[in-house]
Parts: structure tokens; sequence; C-alpha cells
């Protein structure tokens, strides 16, 4: 079984560590490779997946440029605009996204609820549309705030999910229950966070989805200040774990998954 993932740059990505432990845990014959792809040879890179291979990831910057070349889509990619995971069903290739369902399983493994919760995103990206739709779709009351208002009122719109200003940031901060940072601050970064410490909420659970350092600023300071937090290395591994059973049929060996990821993390 040929898979692997498409993006570029690429030389950072944990998924080949961690669905090679998959496929060998599980004792399915097959390789998981990096395809680096410039954005002008994506076309050619999808017809390749449609020859030779069962299926592949797709990261930064081909998630929503990927969809024209593909035959179908779920409703879930669609509705979020973005495709992380392709299926090879006889040469039809299929889009979908495993980062939403992703997301709420890192939740519940963690014990964080979230249906009827508010729970506020900082961030409008790629990841935060995925986050933003699982959330709703799970029942939470979900909030947006971006440093570029118009893409999360963008966002909010096209999803139907809330959008806060930079007037009411600091009262539904808060008073939320989950504080989700989907922005990129903080990556490779121990000394970033994308929150003034004294904004941090009274209660609840801060989740950063940034997995590199495992341990953010944020997430240190939530930690200080008597919260629960959450990092990204969980949404990782799930969405690699979904991805794994929508291409083998098979339910993949988690703990094999989260093994190879931290130590793959550790040689980053
Ligand atoms: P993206 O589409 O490029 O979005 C980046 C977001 O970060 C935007 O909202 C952007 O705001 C914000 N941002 C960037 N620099 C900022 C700054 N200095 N101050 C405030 N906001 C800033 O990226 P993405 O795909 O959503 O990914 C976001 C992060 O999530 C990355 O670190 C990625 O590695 C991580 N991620 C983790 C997982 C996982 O499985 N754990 C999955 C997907 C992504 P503007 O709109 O104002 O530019």
């Amino acid at each position: 079984m040929k898979l692997g993932i498409i993006g570029f740059p690429l030389s950072h990505s944990l998924s080949p560590v961690m669905q090679q432990a998959a496929l060998d845990a599980a004792g399915l014959e097959g390789s998981y490779r990096l395809l680096p792809t410039q954005p002008e040879f994506l076309r050619a890179r999808v017809q390749e997946i449609r020859r030779e291979f069962a299926g592949a990831n797709v990261t930064l910057p081909h998630k929503e440029a990927i969809i024209p070349f593909l035959d179908e889509l779920s409703d879930e990619a669609r509705a979020i605009g973005a495709v992380n995971t392709i299926v090879n069903r006889a040469g039809l290739l299929v889009g979908l996204n495993t980062d939403a369902p992703g997301f709420l399983k890192s939740l519940e493994e963690a014990k964080i609820a979230y249906k009827h919760k508010r729970v506020l995103l900082l961030g409008a990206g790629g990841a935060a549309r995925a986050i933003a739709y699982a959330l709703k779709k799970g029942g939470a009351k979900v909030l947006v705030h971006n440093r570029t208002a118009e893409r999360a009122e963008r966002l909010a719109e096209e999803l139907g999910v809330g959008f806060l200003s930079n007037a009411t940031l600091s009262h539904a901060l808060k008073t939320c229950d989950v504080l989700v940072n989907t922005t990129t601050v903080g990556m490779k970064n121990p000394a970033a966070s994308p929150l003034e410490a004294n904004l941090l909420p009274m209660r609840g659970a801060v989740v950063d989805i940034v997995y590199n350092p495992q341990t953010t600023r944020l997430l240190l300071e939530a930690g200080n200040a008597g919260l629960k937090t959450l990092g990204g290395l969980p949404m990782l591994v799930w969405q690699g774990a979904l991805a794994f059973e929508l291409w083998t049929g098979h339910k993949p060996q988690v703990g094999a998954m989260y093994k190879a990821a931290q130590t793959g993390l550790k040689d980053l």
C-alpha cells in the first residue's frame, strides 16, 4: 500500500514516522513517503496519486488548492473548504478532512467538555475553520477572534459561528469555558504567546494546537493559573489515526502513533 503526504516544504512533517508506525503495528505492507510538491506541480502530483497511491495526506499550502483536482468531497471537507486526506477508491479521488474530527477526539481523550460550552478560538486560518466546524457540529457555542478581523468575520459568517472584535475580546476571554489557540504564534518559539497572561480565562481549559514545542508559553501560563491544558500533539495523532482507518479499513494502534510522533518531535 503506497501512501504519502503532499505539501511544500515538508522537511518537518511527523506524518511519515507516525503512519509507518501504524502500518507496522497493524502488520500491513506499505510505505508512507514525503511528497514535496510545489504549487505548479500539484495537478501532476494528484494524477500520480490517482495512478499509484491508495491515499495521501495534504498539508500547507495545498489544503484548499487541491480541491478542484479531486473527484468528490465529503460534506465536511466541502463545508470547511479544505482537504487534509485523499482516499483513492479505484481511481476516484475523494477529499476528506480529518483535522475536524481529530480535534474533537483530542478533547474527548483529555476529558475536555465542549457540548453546550463557550469555546473561543484565536485565529481564523485553515485549522480554525476545521475546528470551528467540528465544535459547532458537536454542540459548542463557538466564538472566533483573529488579528485580521475581516478573516474572522468571513469564517464566522460562512460557518455560522460568533465573531469577536478587539472590543469584545477581553470580556469573552474571561467568561469562556475553553480557549483554543489556532494561530501559528508559539510554533518553534517558546517565548511567544498569542495572549497576555492577564487575559487568560478564569476557569476551564486552554488548548494550543501548536505541537512544537509540546508545552507552549500559553500552556505554561495557563497551567500556572490553574487551568486545564492540552497541546497539539493529540490532534496531530488523531487526524492521522482517522486518515489511516479511511485508507486501510483497520483501526490503528494509536499508542504506537503517539510514541512515533513523540520520538520524531525530539529530532525536529
Ligand atoms: P494559517 O491558515 O496560515 O493561519 C494562521 C493563523 O495564525 C491566522 O489566523 C493568522 O492571522 C494567525 N497569525 C499568524 N501570525 C500571527 C501573529 N503574529 N499574531 C497573531 N496571529 C497570527 O495556518 P493553519 O493551517 O491554520 O495552522 C495554524 C497553526 O496550527 C500552525 O502552527 C499549525 O502547525 C497548527 N496546526 C496543528 C495541527 C495539529 O494537528 N496539531 C493541525 C493543523 C494546524 P492573520 O489572519 O491575521 O494572518
